[in-house]
């Protein structure tokens, strides 16, 4: 009988098992030797965040690849040894940023629990919060109109823009002070915390003087001295989510406010660009577990600006509500078809009444069944 037939595998061959054993024995050198490369990446890294040197310098990395096809005498290819070590390389830089994430103010550490962020006597990060207005004030009427029908159904943040950043520089800009004022009073009037957009530097001031908490928008995510100046007020910040920006950038931007010396950080996502038309944006529903995972700031999702029409608005809270998020924004208007902007998402009095019906259930978790409610806190 052939040999081939009773050993396939080689194991009765002396010489072929030998061999084996060696590489096997190799590979395990390999492994310590890439552990031992991987803590002396971390001390590196250590020095570097120290002196604020970066993490990826790619001259270095260069150098390295370089020396090691000069010194290489084969049989491996020089290609093929720049590939792999590329990939050592690449590993172990992905270990440092890991370890760098970990250690943002805001990033969660294991066993962390969520943050509770303070709106006055209201906290935003454990019953969900609505957070609801139109998207622009325009009168004095329109603002008494949405703050007493918020006030009724119990909703606790008005929301209105004064400084409005706007694709076209024609459209509408906002009220400005005069906007903010409006907005003030029917909060004081009805007893509603307020909310609005600061678009610049320059006005942070101004806007910080008349609202409760201070929205950055989606459009103004990567502004970094936006980032620093709202973080010097000491207002609470919700912070959108660019329409382009990975959960990474956000956490990131949400650092510049906590480096600054403000921690009462809400996130506000509120849909990404994505190639989809039936929808203003696309609702990143998938944020808002792997942002609570990444951190501890509380979530909210806009369904507004994510869908940019009304009829699918409860669908899309209901959602955002079970996902996790901590609260919902909707954009409402007495009269949407005469508003100066997002007139097509807004919804009437009425339609947000029926969407507050709608959520009903998921707003008040003590009204639920006791076995739902031990799932839902486990
Ligand atoms: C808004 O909330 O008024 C707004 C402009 O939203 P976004 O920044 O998400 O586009
Ligand atoms: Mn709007």
């Amino acid at each position: 009988m052939s040999k081939s037939t009773t050993d396939l595998s080689g194991a009765s061959d002396p010489s072929l098992v030998e061999l084996r054993n060696q590489i096997s024995a190799i590979n395990h050198e390999i492994l310590v030797q890439l552990n031992r490369r991987a803590e002396i990446g971390l001390k590196v890294r250590e020095i570097k965040e120290r002196n604020a040197i970066e993490m990826f310098i790619p001259s270095r990395e260069q150098e390295m690849l370089d020396g090691l096809v000069e010194a290489n005498a084969g049989p491996f290819p020089d290609q093929v040894i720049r590939q792999l070590f590329r990939e050592i390389f690449s590993a172990s830089l992905g270990l440092m940023q890991a370890r760098e994430k970990e250690t943002l103010m805001v990033s969660r550490r294991p066993g962390d629990p969520d943050a509770l962020v303070q709106v006055g006597e209201v906290s935003v990060g454990r019953e969900p919060v609505i957070m609801a207005g139109p998207c622009a004030v325009e009168d004095e009427d329109q603002m008494d109109r949405v703050a007493q029908v918020l006030a009724d159904q119990g909703v606790a943040f008005l929301r209105g823009g004064a400084f409005k950043p706007r694709t076209s520089p024609y459209s509408f800009q906002g009220l400005g002070e005069v906007g903010l004022r409006m907005l003030k009073d029917a909060g004081a009037r009805y007893g509603l915390k307020t909310i609005t957009e600061v678009v610049d530097t320059r006005s942070v001031e101004l806007v910080a003087r008349y609202v409760d908490m201070l929205q950055v928008g989606a459009r103004n995510m990567m502004n970094y001295e936006l980032l620093k100046a709202v973080a010097t007020t000491g207002k609470p910040v919700l912070l959108k989510r660019s329409f382009a920006a990975t959960l990474d950038e956000w956490l990131r931007a949400a650092e510049y406010v906590a480096l600054g010396g403000n921690s009462q950080i809400v996130l506000c996502e509120r849909g990404i660009r994505t190639f989809a038309k039936e929808t203003r944006n696309t609702l990143d529903i998938s944020a808002i577990p792997l942002m609570k995972d990444l951190c501890r700031l509380p979530i909210v999702v806009d369904v507004s600006h994510a869908a940019g029409r009304r009829d699918i608005l409860a669908a899309l809270a209901r959602a955002s509500l079970a996902a996790g998020a901590h609260g919902v924004m909707v954009e409402v208007h007495p009269s949407p078809h005469l508003a100066r902007s997002d007139a097509q998402q807004q919804l009437d009095l009425d339609q947000f009444a029926a969407l507050l019906d709608a959520l009903r259930p998921d707003l008040m978790p003590h009204a639920r069944p006791r076995a739902a409610r031990q799932l839902a806190d486990s």
